[in-house]
């Protein structure tokens, strides 16, 4: 592949949540080793580990936000006290590198993402192009894109009574897939997903962790719409060979050992990311499905999973011991590695796009569980469009559980997944190939920073 001479540097500031972090830091790599210089802005909430990435320059800037703040679980809340209290710190950071006259690489543009609003004027008054980086996918993009007119025709806000009708102008998605939050007054989250599309139309380009082989439909509608170069290089975890950790949590390795002990495509692995909460009720729910189909199963309990729950308290009293090594949990997984490992057959996911797209990359099965935002799009599209995945339609519900893991383990409609999901892996994977659309975007975006 064609390299750039040395001697640009790129500006990366990525919004302090794991499912934007790592896409961040991986296009941070991905340009890394096109032969740019990297330096990454963070905040000091959820504050990277220059360690993890040797090779990168790190700067930190306080963000201001007092404990009440970083423990509410408002998101839009967090998000509107990031941006208010960040743009000094961030403007001050930026104009000191810029200013920094010994430095022998000018600075080629500032990569951050639609949800860092400030960045606009702060870019905008430092002359410094600015790119955006979106961390979900195309598909979910155009939904957020046709908020007005969901709105008009009165898809939204969503109306108990029309949950399962179709929203034929996004087909197949479903009302109940539209993406909102339910923690969030509707008119409030309208304003901040106007504001995010309008950020993306008017950035200096847009680039998505997908690849036109993935989403073709969705990419040519948002060429169509928004006007701005737009590239699709994903899946960026897959352009290096090394796995970096980007993890605000330690890695709990001891799954892989045990992974190392069970059948191929024998395991089901379960994690609903960082952010998706479950209540009690629900958590045993989980827990006697995965029992009761007799796979052995990695489950990712994340501190803070079970609301009012530290960790496994809740979990009945012998219930691990009782599997007898079926079962192991973990707070928190090197999910590329467990996903990439051969005794793994079906990812039980929350669909953020990050773990929608790293199980398509590895060829895993999903059974689905969305639980807000553009989860539910994904989610869709997993099951409806590529068909590589199940859905739990009904709520968690033992029975339900153990049923959808049969079916794609044992049953017929479980082996036609299988088979789309390995096809679409292929795919996927070999856009990055030389002359793959991947790999020919990322020259187009080398291009097009060169050229800012
Ligand atoms: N992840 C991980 N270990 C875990 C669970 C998740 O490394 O035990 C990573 C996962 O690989 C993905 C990210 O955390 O890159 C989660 O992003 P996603 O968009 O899937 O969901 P979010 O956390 O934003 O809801």
């Amino acid at each position: 592949m064609e390299q750039i001479k040395k001697g640009q540097r790129l500006i990366l500031f990525p919004l302090p949540f794991q499912g934007h972090i790592n896409p961040m830091l991986e296009l941070a790599n991905v340009l890394y080793f096109r032969g740019f210089s990297i330096t990454i802005i963070h905040t000091n909430f959820n504050s990277l580990n220059p360690s993890t990435h040797p090779h990168f320059t790190f700067h930190s800037i306080p963000d201001g936000l007092s404990e009440t703040e970083t423990s509410t679980n408002n998101p839009l809340l967090l998000l509107s006290c990031l941006n208010a209290h960040c743009c000094d710190p961030f403007r001050n950071c930026l104009a000191n590198l810029l200013s920094d006259d010994g430095s022998e690489e000018p600075i080629a543009c500032l990569i951050t993402d639609p949800l860092f609003d400030f960045t606009r004027s702060v870019a905008k008054s430092l002359k410094l192009p600015r790119m955006l980086l979106r961390t979900g996918g195309a598909s979910s993009t155009i939904v957020y894109a046709a908020f007005p007119l969901l709105w008009e025709k009165g898809y939204l806000p969503k109306q108990e009574s029309q949950l399962e009708e179709p929203v034929v102008e996004l087909s197949p998605l479903k009302v109940k897939d539209l993406p909102m939050m339910n923690s969030c007054d509707p008119q409030g989250y309208y304003q901040f997903i106007t504001e995010m599309v309008n950020e993306i139309k008017t950035s200096d380009g847009i680039i998505f962790n997908t690849s036109e082989d993935l989403e073709e439909q969705a990419l040519t509608t948002i060429r169509q719409e928004f006007h701005i170069p737009i590239f699709p290089i994903g899946p960026f975890h897959k352009w290096f060979p090394t796995s970096y950790s980007n993890s605000l949590l330690s890695e709990d390795e001891s799954c892989i050992s045990w992974l190392n002990t069970k059948a191929p495509k024998s395991v089901v692995y379960v994690s609903f990311g960082s952010i998706a909460a479950i209540n009690e009720a629900q958590f045993l729910e989980i827990a006697w499905g995965l029992a009761n189909t007799n796979q052995p199963f990695l489950w990712v309990v994340r501190p803070g999973l079970i609301q009012g729950s530290e960790w496994l308290e809740k979990l009945p009293q012998g219930y691990l011991e009782a599997l007898n090594e079926k079962g192991h949990t973990v707070k928190w997984a090197p999910q590329k590695k467990v996903l990439a490992h051969p005794a793994v057959g079906l990812f039980w996911t929350h669909n953020g796009w990050n773990s929608t797209l790293e199980s398509i990359s590895e060829g895993v099965p999903m059974v689905c569980m969305p639980n807000f935002t553009d989860q539910m799009v994904n989610a869709r599209y997993v099951t409806d469009v590529w068909r590589v995945g199940l859905q739990l339609e009904n709520g968690i519900e033992r029975g339900e559980i153990e049923k959808t893991i049969r079916k794609l383990i044992a049953e017929k409609e479980g082996e036609e997944i299988k088979d789309n999901m390995s096809k679409l892996k292929e795919k996927t994977n070999l856009s990055l190939r030389e002359g793959g659309s991947s790999y020919q975007s990322l020259n187009g975006l080398v291009n097009h920073i060169l050229s800012l």
